[in-house]
């Protein structure tokens, strides 16, 4: 009889961590899931333009030393951006997503983006290029461009180069600045321009063409954004500036 009452016991406790094991399953997974989700409420349903500078025929800046192609970079660094915002929960829309020539010329390629952010309904635009000095060889880091008069885009801008100057300790830390730039100047979204780095400072040449660093890069300015959109001044509805005629190329 004592046997059999062991065995009872014994049932009754395999039992109880069935049904514990059974819980913390279902829990697991719901509080899983709604971390996930909970984690960037900030981005989800947002509209985000990403521009990758340059493209076909306009290499943009060349490397000193690898003679690499800005465009090839700002592409790379463009696309994982693109699935950071779109495993966010974001709409990303590219303004190019390849190589491929966007247009016949120079001019109708810039106007051509600049179309396709006016209409795009954006809640931030994303431009991405490469910087290059020609005075000096020293000059290095990131930095973050804005259009001036837009306080949307300034806020994103110190964001993002906030994180920027914290993710990759580049040897000069920036600071978030006024840019003409025709990009910057595209429509009513509040728009950021990303020189990502100097192809004209041997290390930053080298580092830029790291798919680590490239990946550096893209969590950086993910992360800003997202600092972005949880603090922005609840879209008050002010008017950021409309398109001004045409300004310098980056
Ligand atoms: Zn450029």
């Amino acid at each position: 009889m004592q046997k059999h009452g062991n065995y009872k016991h014994l049932n009754r406790i395999c039992a109880g961590l069935i049904i514990a094991l059974f819980c913390f399953g279902i829990f697991k997974v719901y509080f899983e899931d709604n971390l996930e989700q909970s984690a960037f409420v900030e981005i989800k349903g947002c509209i985000i333009v990403i521009d990758p500078g340059h493209g076909a025929s306009d290499s943009g800046a060349i490397g000193t030393n690898t003679k690499v192609k800005e465009k090839t970079i700002n592409l790379a660094v463009a696309l994982k951006l693109k699935a950071l915002f779109e495993n966010a929960g974001a709409t990303v829309i590219m303004t190019r997503d390849s190589d491929e020539k966007i247009a016949y010329n120079k001019d109708s390629d810039m106007y051509t983006r600049r179309i396709l952010i006016r209409d795009s309904n954006a809640d931030l635009v994303i431009s991405i290029h490469c910087n290059r000095f020609y005075g000096s060889s020293a000059a290095a880091g990131p930095q973050v461009y804005y259009c001036k008069g837009s306080e949307k885009g300034e806020l994103a801008a110190k964001y993002v180069q906030t994180q920027l100057n914290s993710k990759l300790a580049p040897a000069k830390k920036r600071k978030q600045t006024i840019g003409d730039y025709y990009i910057l100047k595209s429509g009513k979204a509040p728009c950021i321009l990303v020189e990502c780095g100097f192809l004209s400072n041997a290390r930053e040449e080298r580092l830029l063409q790291q798919s680590s660093y490239q990946d550096k890069i893209a969590s950086a300015i993910f992360a800003g954004t997202r600092q972005y959109f949880s603090t922005r001044p609840l879209q008050s509805q002010a008017q950021e500036p409309q398109s001004i005629s045409e300004s310098a190329q980056p």
